[in-house]
């Protein structure tokens, strides 16, 4: 054995991160060291997260779980993407799509065609050329195709389910690869007195659970990060004002939607996601504008169905920790930080906060390099979603204090880069490794309404008849949608074939 390498993992929480977390070292991390996963069970875990973006599927594939089992046991659905009503104006709405708009037919971007026909005074919708909207809108479902020629293959998906179950899936993964689960709450973290690292963790029956590394997945709390080795915390709450959700799930009605709805609602908004046995809803909302009962009361007259539990109250600061990896503590999942679930973000987030530990996995010395590059593409990761997010926020023309708080607030200067080049003639600018692509940045913008002064001038020297080619891509994509099964026959169809 390498002389460096560590032997004793020590990850505290038993959340989506803590299992998550655990599945995956459970699997990738060298066979010599031991994982252990505290948590404890009197404080439970958040497990309201039901929606994801498409990188869920590779991190489902690197463990090996299949489709089939991972829908059969977390209840879960397909999901093409989030529709956004009301938040350009009440009455509006627009979708933002997993995958592209249709297929690029030139050198210049295929949305400079479609600005250069707005400007000519043809109104179609930009999501008109979306395979995930044409589906979504019929509440039909088929997965992508991989030829490239296809408009089938210009979508993408994720799915929704249930975190609960999810991450008691994982559980049963990962104890049957080794690690061992202690039941327990920790009282005490000890600190080695000359490192200052973290030493072990004190149990509040006094057991001790010692370790060389540490995953700190104890949610809101921040037990490791924050607690014992004070990190800090960028509060974010001058963008993203919102610091309650009331979440309560109800009985089926209304469509069953591959989609989730984010409806923009006065103080906040509203989220609908429709799983195999039931539907989540929620109310993001800001506490300066909305009282908690009143909110709650919002949220109980607007479900589809029955409420299947008591209305849950989650209050949050938005921001993230000041380092995401401290001395030999890692924290993962809602004690790196939090962001509204606007986006679907935070699973995907302990997802890539996982992968990045792999890729950079700590051993015996002091990990100073690592743990640079660690943050370095953490906060990146963190601030371009916070971009992404206030975007929705700030481009709005809603005239309640909430809406007129957030147009006026001034707002990262990453994000006024990109909204200038957009505002100028269409263009879209990337920052490397940006999660949400262009397509993204372009359904979101359209949606809240942002528009350019002109298009991009290189369009009027180009003889594409783009006309014709928009026109035939809205015919091909309307032609598949209508071919593909409704989204709970296509469910099922997966989840019966490996059956
Ligand atoms: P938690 O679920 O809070 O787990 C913390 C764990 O730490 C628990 O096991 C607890 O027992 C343990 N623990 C804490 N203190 C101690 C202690 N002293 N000793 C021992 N154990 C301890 N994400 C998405 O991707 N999509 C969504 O749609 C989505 N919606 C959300 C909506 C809301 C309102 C909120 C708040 C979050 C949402 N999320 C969403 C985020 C998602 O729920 C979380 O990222 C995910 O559940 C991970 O939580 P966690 O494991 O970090 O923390």
């Amino acid at each position: 054995m390498r002389q460096g390498q560590i032997e004793r993992i020590v990850v505290v929480g038993g959340g989506s991160a803590g299992w998550m977390a655990a599945a995956a070292l459970a699997n990738a991390a060298p066979r010599e060291c031991r994982i252990t996963l505290v948590e404890s069970e009197a404080i439970g875990i958040v497990g309201v997260g039901e929606a994801t973006i498409p990188p869920i599927k590779v991190f489902n594939r690197l463990l090996g779980i299949s489709e089939a089992e991972f829908l059969r046991e977390t209840k879960g659905s397909f999901k093409l993407g989030i529709e956004f009503p009301g938040w350009r104006r009440e009455g509006t709405r627009y979708f933002h799509q997993f995958g592209s708009f249709g297929r690029e037919f030139d050198l210049v971007p295929m949305h400079q065609y479609w600005l250069k026909m707005r400007h000519e005074g043809d109104d179609t919708p930009i999501e008109d050329f979306s395979m995930a909207w044409a589906l979504a809108r019929r509440n039909r479902f088929a997965p992508p195709v991989s030829d490239p020629r296809m408009v089938q293959s210009t979508h993408d998906y994720a799915y929704h389910f249930d975190a609960v179950l999810y991450g008691q899936f994982l559980r049963r993964y990962a104890e049957a690869r080794g690690v061992v689960r202690v039941e327990g709450k920790v009282a005490d973290v000890r600190l080695d007195a000359e490192s200052g690292d973290i030493a072990g963790l004190t149990l509040d029956d006094g057991r001790t659970v010692d370790g060389e590394f540490f995953l700190d997945c104890t949610g809101f709390r921040g037990v490791l990060i924050e607690g014992a080795l004070q990190t800090g915390y960028h509060d974010w709450r001058r963008w993203l004002p919102c610091d309650r959700a009331i979440a309560v799930p109800c009985a089926h009605g209304g469509d069953f939607t591959p989609y989730t709805r984010s409806t923009a609602k006065a103080a906040g908004w509203r989220w609908r996601i429709p799983l195999q046995h039931r539907i989540g809803n929620g109310y993001v909302h800001c506490s300066e504008f909305i009282g908690e009962d009143e909110a709650t009361q919002a949220l109980l007259a607007d479900l589809d169905g029955a409420p299947e539990a008591d209305p849950r109250v989650l209050r949050f600061v938005t921001g993230r920790r000041k380092m995401f990896w401290n001395r030999n503590c890692v924290a993962i999942g809602l004690a790196a930080g939090f962001m509204e679930p606007l986006e679907s973000t935070s699973i995907h987030l302990i997802q890539t906060g996982i992968m990045r530990l792999i890729a950079l996995f700590p051993d015996r010395s002091d990990n100073a390099l690592a743990r640079r590059e660690y943050n370095r593409l953490t906060e990146a990761e963190y601030e371009h979603i916070r971009d992404f997010l206030v975007l929705h926020y700030h481009e709005t023309a809603r005239e309640e204090p909430l809406w007129r708080h957030t147009r006026a607030m001034e707002i990262p200067d990453t994000l006024r880069y990109r909204l200038d080049h957009y505002r100028a003639c269409g263009r879209q600018v990337a920052f490397g490794h940006d999660l949400f692509p262009n397509a993204s940045w372009l359904a979101v913008m359209a949606g809240q309404g942002v528009e350019p002064e002109t298009y991009d001038p290189i369009v009027d020297k180009r003889d594409t008849p783009f006309r014709e080619r928009l026109a035939g891509l809205k015919r091909l994509i309307h032609e598949a949608a209508e071919r593909a099964p409704d989204h709970r026959t296509a469910l099922n169809a997966v989840m019966d074939a490996a059956s």
